[in-house]
């Protein structure tokens, strides 16, 4: 079921266009295998089945699967190790997230989805090579108790508590990406303020959506 999910989230983000070709990748938290299925290094989203995902501990060992895991594992493993609690991570490219990151300008807490699911402005982690130790640990550092993160001159990164909400900050991240680039061009963004940007992000992960 996980491992089925995994897959079509994989779908989805070529689909909406926030990865082109095999960039990006995507994990969830397996807690019956105390592991989490990633999915693996290079290979075409629209292709893979369950045989290509690959589970790795939290000390970075294969616990099953054949392939290489996508060469970000270690963003993955950082970020679990750092947020227990957090059961999915989508890591994309797309095109106004990663802009501010080439820019190094920080999405501020702007729009009111934004705010609710990602948890206020997105910061930028500080600039290190793909795949590094370093840059896992940048990540997380910019992450904090948030849940979308900024990769300099690279991409972004949502979590959350399913595989649904991971790909929905990367959405919702893109999006007002997007519109804080046109509110520029128009004038000067007015910000939500942090006591309304605490307030929201309280009712969201309290009561917004139907709770059964
Ligand atoms: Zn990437």
């Amino acid at each position: 079921m996980l491992k089925t999910k995994v897959l079509e989230i994989g779908r989805k983000i070529i689909q909406t266009g926030l990865v082109a070709g095999t960039w990006g990748n995507i994990s969830a938290w397996d807690s019956s295998r105390k592991g989490f299925w990633i999915t693996p290094s290079g290979m075409d989203y629209l292709a893979l089945s369950e045989e290509d995902l690959v589970l790795l501990s939290l000390e970075n060992k294969v616990l099953e699967g054949e392939r290489k895991p996508s060469s970000e594992y270690l963003l993955h493993t950082a970020i679990y190790q750092s947020r227990p609690g957090i059961q999915a991570i989508v890591h994309t490219h797309s095109a106004y997230a990663t802009a501010h990151s080439v820019s190094r300008v920080a999405l501020p807490g702007l729009v009111e989805d934004l705010v609710m699911i990602a948890g206020g402005e997105v910061e930028v982690a500080e600039y290190y090579l793909p795949g590094t130790t370093q840059l896992a640990q940048a990540a997380v550092s910019a992450l904090g108790e948030k849940n979308a993160v900024l990769l300099a001159n690279h991409g972004l990164v949502g979590v959350g508590y399913s595989l649904e909400e991971a790909l929905k900050v990367c959405q919702v991240v893109e999006k007002s990406a997007q519109i804080h680039v046109m509110s520029r061009l128009l004038g000067t963004p007015v910000l939500l303020s942090q006591d309304d940007i605490n307030h929201m992000r309280n009712a969201y992960q309290n009561s917004y959506g139907q709770r059964t």
